[in-house]
């Protein structure tokens, strides 16, 4: 019998979202340092197996209707197309995507379609070569490009592409990059940044605000608010000089959804967190690893939806950071 994910407040999580490495081939300045950080030992981290098998308890037990594959960069993780293939032999209906940088997507487009994943979203800051590097750390921008060609010709789509703003860095390049989309047919979406990078630099005063990233486009385009209605999506969606073209922006911090908030997460070493911003995990590794069975760790998994809190609390005076950085939660 299928169970809910419900928390306190009324809301149930059906979107789970799979981090499968916390390692990644670029440095984006909001979420890593240069150096890059010390990553997860291999024996902590979940085998493909057990991915396939959480998923396949998730859907069946648990009422998740779909799952998205991120990291770190997921096409890192040398089974990736196996843990899809996997993934779909569960259920023929579940919807399952991928949040990813692209690079080597040109090499893999075509078998994640065949072992079916449905769709990609691309992380793409900026188009502008120098700016990329200025924000990735990485002279890659070429390789994101040709990835995201490749997705397009493999069926992976509607395409969508996640961008955000630093101040002083790309923060001037929002029309560009989204006449560039629309001549491309991806979907763009800014993201407000966040306070979740490793180095603790994120400040409210800095950063690019959905007004701003508003102010901006409306310079060039203009902006109608679309009227599908918006559901758990965490995009606003409006359409662009009239439709159907849309562009959406994700206001995390200054319009928080997380009254609406339908997901739940489960990090490389196998701890189920309830929240971008929970402070407190729950090990699913352990119980999986100890010879539990699939009810067994189905009740830890809902008993560890029961202290979802009911915002992200980032601009209350009591506000922590997280202390797994974004890259080893799962964005
Ligand atoms: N490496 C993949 C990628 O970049 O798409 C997947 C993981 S990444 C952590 C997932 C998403 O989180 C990306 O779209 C990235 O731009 C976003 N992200 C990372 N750090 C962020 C932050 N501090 N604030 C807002 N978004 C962030
Ligand atoms: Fe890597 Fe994604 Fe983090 Fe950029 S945002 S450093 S691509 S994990």
């Amino acid at each position: 019998m299928t169970r809910a994910l419900a928390d306190r407040y009324g809301r149930v999580a059906t979107d789970l979202r799979v981090s499968l490495t916390d390692r990644c081939n670029l440095r984006c300045s909001y979420c890593m340092p240069a150096e890059g950080l010390e990553w997860l030992p291999d024996e902590s981290v979940l085998t493909d197996a057990e991915i396939v098998r959480l998923i396949d308890i998730g859907v069946h037990q648990l009422g998740i209707r779909e799952v998205r594959f991120t990291g770190g960069e997921p096409l890192v993780r040398r089974g990736l197309v196996d843990i899809v293939a996997g993934t779909r032999a569960v259920s023929p209906d579940l919807e399952i995507s991928m949040t990813t940088n692209a690079l080597g997507l040109a090499r893999t487009a075509h078998a994640l379609k065949a072992a079916g994943m449905d769709r990609v979203n691309v992380s793409l800051d900026s188009v502008r070569p120098e700016s990329f590097h200025a924000v990735t750390r990485r002279d890659r921008l070429h390789d994101v490009v040709d990835g995201l060609a490749a997705a397009a010709e493999a069926g992976l789509g509607p395409i969508k592409i996640n961008a955000v703003l630093l101040r002083g860095l790309n923060d001037e390049e929002a029309p560009e990059l989204l006449r560039w989309c629309l001549d491309r047919d991806y979907q763009l979406r800014f993201i407000e940044q966040m306070p979740l990078d490793a180095q603790h630099g994120w400040s409210r005063m800095e950063m690019v605000t959905a007004d701003e990233i508003f102010a901006s486009l409306e310079k060039e385009f203009v902006l109608t608010p679309a009227t599908e209605p918006r559901g758990s999506a965490p995009a606003e969606l409006f359409l662009v000089d009239g439709g159907p073209a849309t562009v959406g922006v994700i206001a995390s911090v200054t319009r928080p959804f997380c009254g609406d908030c339908d997901r739940v997460r489960l990090t490389a070493d196998g701890q189920v967190r309830n929240c971008l911003f929970a402070r407190e995990e729950s090990d699913l590794r352990g119980a999986l690893r100890a010879g539990a069975t699939d009810e067994e760790i189905a009740d830890r998994w809902v008993a560890a939806m029961t202290t979802k809190r009911p915002g992200h609390g980032i601009d209350d005076p009591t506000f922590l950071q997280p202390d797994r950085p974004m890259s080893a939660i799962g964005g």
